[in-house]
């Protein structure tokens, strides 16, 4: 997508239709969702990586057994239905006014949350990646963001292997692959960062980030995603 398309693109008639269904808005709506399309809420989480758990768990199979370098994640939505669809379109859709809407939501979580933080920064997308896309969607979440809570966004990251389907890889192939990918672009000493992305599935890509951004001397990392995965053992 060219820079001229990107723009365009932002633009969409916030408040009048609802960005899930179409439909008109007859309300005051800052999510500008109507209230027909739900969402599929991520209510029983992970007090560590956010990501959802089964009724009987408190920490996510996953941080129970190996842990994560980030202070605390969050995701106000499960990736299902509704919400994985908008993240597809903002992705591969190029409907970036979507940004607007998923902001909305992670500063809500933003404002639960009791973190402090100095700066919102997102996953960096590698440069041949970017030129093929157009646009780094995590980096167009999170400017919406700082601009709501009234933080300054700051890129921290830079993505040196053009990789890959973390996913597919064993647990800790991944991490380490994820590890090797990032690097800080300064030195962020005891400054307590708010890293977005769109989607956490593993959290290896956000591990990663997290891990360039310790050796760089900073103090704390929160994850805010829109979405988040189901935490399943079997990954791992
Ligand atoms: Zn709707
Ligand atoms: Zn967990």
């Amino acid at each position: 997508m060219d820079a001229k398309k990107v723009v365009i693109n932002m633009f969409y008639p916030q408040n009048i239709k609802c960005v899930v269904c179409g439909k008109d808005l007859f309300e005051e709506n800052r999510y500008s969702i109507c209230s027909g399309c739900l969402l599929e809420a991520n209510i029983r989480f992970c007090p560590k990586c956010g990501r959802a758990v089964g009724a009987t768990t408190t920490y996510c199979y996953d941080c129970t057994n190996y842990g994560h370098s980030f202070t605390q994640a969050r995701a106000p939505f499960i990736y299902e239905g509704s919400a994985k669809k908008l993240v597809y379109r903002l992705k591969y859709g190029g409907q970036l006014y979507l940004a607007r809407t998923m902001a909305q939501y992670l500063a809500d979580e933003y404002y639960k949350s009791k973190w402090y933080i100095d700066f919102v920064s997102f996953v960096p997308m590698h440069i041949k990646r970017f030129k093929k896309r157009g646009y780094n969607q995590a980096k167009i979440i999170a400017e919406e963001l700082a601009k709501i809570i009234d933080k300054p966004l700051k890129e921290t990251l830079t993505r040196i292997k053009y990789s890959t389907n973390f996913a597919r890889l064993a647990r800790k192939e991944r991490f380490a692959e994820a590890e090797e990918s990032f690097v800080a672009i300064e030195k962020y000493k005891n400054k307590s960062i708010l890293l977005v992305d769109d989607v956490l599935t593993t959290g290896a890509t956000t591990d990663g980030c997290t891990k360039a951004l310790l050796k760089a001397g900073c103090g704390d990392v929160y994850v805010l995603t829109f979405c988040t995965s189901v935490c399943k053992p079997e990954l791992y």
